[in-house]
């Protein structure tokens, strides 16, 4: 079984995306199911609707699951685990207050070496324990020897104690913490394969010691996904505007294309331009690269013209709010300078508004209108033009530059006997 983990907490990152194509994918390789598990456990910083949104995307991604979870329904089993470990002594009640810990956590900090729990509540007595009413979180013991685990993309990685270090498992309010939900979580779903964003790779061994202590002894793969880098080579933020999917599609970036590149990126595969079935046949998590890669828009631009160009062309007509086939092949025909399915529909709405010539033009953009809405029809564009130059008197640019306009509504574009051949149906609409 395989799952993507989604927290509730904001718009899907493109990272987030990535990690829930890359699991997708893997789990119909390896004819797995798949599950949505939705992380919710953190009540402070689940923002409502957002789960909702997150399975909106998957859907529009033709990402298929076979199931969806949300963890917070498993806080009951989340604390009988907790209790367990601490009946077995891998757990300890502790109840160091909040502001001191914060205290000696800003002292660390201060001079410059990393926080660690300094043990004080593992070395009370049952007595101690027992006869203390004040609130207290439960920390897990660290463990005596380093951890290992092999990462399918990284290699080997090793933990040592000290960097596991004693942890909180269950808070005050006895709710979970997210390592302790997420190791819990994977166990009771049986999970297989875990990929997810490296940000979560100290998480990893403090999760494989949970479930070590709990006994639990099915080896569970990880590969931990290199973060996305922007421009600058820094890691990119939820701020940029790139960043969030929902942004990404509003701006007319087709899903495919968008898929298409998360897959692509930090990756080899035996071609540029693909479709999700098609990257399911191929993908191999062993050649995604170890280090970040940077996240181009333009090369996501040039992908998206290429997913533009293999849309059947009645579809991608009513993407645009048009419906006819032509008009598809006309967007088509633009992907020559723009790349995203708002630009494209910018240029076909102006061939069909009304069109304002600048005013050296005006007297012969005048006379071709008229000459266009007198015309008969031609199949053929020279012969259009022709007669159109012999109504007008016009030749050269004096023709061609208000033409254009006439037909586009603009003063460049893809060449005029290209555009007429999708055009020439609808001439009086566009004259009008
Ligand atoms: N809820 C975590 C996140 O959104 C996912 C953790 C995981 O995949 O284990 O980052």
């Amino acid at each position: 079984m395989l799952r993507f983990a989604p927290s509730p907490t904001g718009d899907m990152h493109i990272g987030n995306l990535k990690v829930a194509l890359l699991n997708y994918i893997v789990a119909k390789q390896q004819n797995e199911k798949f599950i949505i598990r939705i992380e919710d456990t953190d009540k402070k910083r689940n923002i409502e609707g957002k789960d909702k949104e997150i399975l909106e995307i998957l859907k529009i991604f033709d990402i298929e699951y076979d199931n969806v979870l949300y963890q917070s329904d498993n806080l009951k089993f989340h604390q009988q685990f907790a209790s367990h470990l601490l009946m077995e002594r891998k757990a300890f009640a502790c109840f160091c207050p909040e502001e001191l810990l914060e205290k000696k956590r800003e002292e660390a900090k201060k001079n410059k070496i990393a926080y660690r729990y300094d043990g004080t509540c593992e070395k009370l007595s049952d007595e101690e324990v027992l006869n203390n009413e004040k609130p207290f979180t439960i920390r897990i013991k660290k463990p005596k020897e380093p951890i290992s685990f092999k990462d399918e993309i990284k290699g080997e990685l090793t933990f040592l104690p000290d960097d596991i270090d004693s942890f909180v498992i269950l808070r005050v309010d006895k709710t979970p913490t997210y390592n302790f939900a997420c190791a819990i979580d994977d166990m009771l779903n049986d999970i297989s394969f875990v990929i997810r964003g490296e940000d979560h790779i100290s998480n990893t061994p403090k999760q494989i010691l949970i479930r070590k202590y709990l006994g639990y002894d099915k080896e569970i793969k990880y590969a931990h996904l290199p973060i996305i880098l922007n421009k600058e080579g820094k890691k990119m933020s939820k701020r940029e505007k790139a960043s969030s999917v929902k942004w990404l599609l509003k701006e007319g970036f087709l899903p495919q294309a968008i898929a298409n590149y998360l897959i692509l990126l930090g990756n080899k595969t035996p071609k540029e331009i693909f479709t999700l079935k098609e990257a399911i046949e191929w993908f191999n998590i062993k050649n995604l690269s170890k280090t970040s890669a940077k996240f181009d828009i333009d090369k996501l631009r040039f992908i998206n013209r290429e997913h533009i160009k293999m849309l059947d062309s009645l579809e991608l007509s009513k993407e645009l709010g048009y419906f006819s086939k032509e008009i598809g092949d006309l967007a088509k025909l633009y992907t020559e300078e723009a790349s995203t399915l708002n630009e494209i529909k910018e240029k076909i709405d102006k061939i069909f508004s009304a069109k304002n010539p600048p005013l050296e033009f005006k007297e012969n953009f005048d006379k071709i209108v008229k000459a266009v809405k007198e015309a008969p029809y031609f199949e053929d564009f020279n012969e259009f033009k022709n007669h159109i130059s012999k109504e007008t008197n016009l030749k050269g640019k004096n023709l061609f530059k208000p033409l254009r306009i006439a037909l586009t509504g603009a003063k460049h574009g893809p060449n005029l006997s290209d555009i007429y051949k999708h055009i020439k149906n609808y001439l009086g609409e566009i004259v009008k």
